[in-house]
């Protein structure tokens, strides 16, 4: 099992500003937002990537669209609209290696969401 910083802050080790908890999953703003509205939905079990998502993982990870489903309810942006994603690797753009969903909302959010880097000829 690896540790990264989302173990840390699971552990309460460094603060991050939590907006959700229970024994499965943990909810908390994203420290560099990509929207007015970004946060991150994150199993407490460390999974290191998807493709490291096993059989007996599959109603966690449906936990947490759970979570962020109940969070954009109760923060009132549910019926406007969000993204959640998960980034996956290094084409993914994946940076912290312990699955994560990013909820991003309060605006409309463009697609796709980056430039592709790829050249067409
Ligand atoms: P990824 O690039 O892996 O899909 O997303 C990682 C996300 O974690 C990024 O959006 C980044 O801003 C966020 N992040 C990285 N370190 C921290 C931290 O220490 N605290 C919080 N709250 N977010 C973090």
């Amino acid at each position: 099992m690896s540790d990264t910083i989302f173990t840390k802050i699971i552990n309460k080790e460094i603060p991050a500003e939590i907006l959700y908890e229970d024994e499965l999953a943990l909810a908390f703003n994203d420290i560099n937002p990509q929207a007015p509205i970004h946060f991150l939905v994150i199993p407490k079990k460390t999974i290191i990537t998807i493709n490291d998502i096993e059989s007996e993982d599959k109603a966690l990870v449906g936990h947490l669209y759970w979570v962020a489903a109940q969070i954009a309810r109760d923060k009132g942006f549910a019926d406007d609209g969000y993204r959640a994603v998960m980034n996956c690797n290094e084409n993914g753009g994946q940076t912290v290696y312990h699955i994560h969903l990013h909820v991003l909302a309060g605006k409309p959010l463009g697609w796709p969401p980056y430039q592709d880097r790829l050249k067409t000829v």
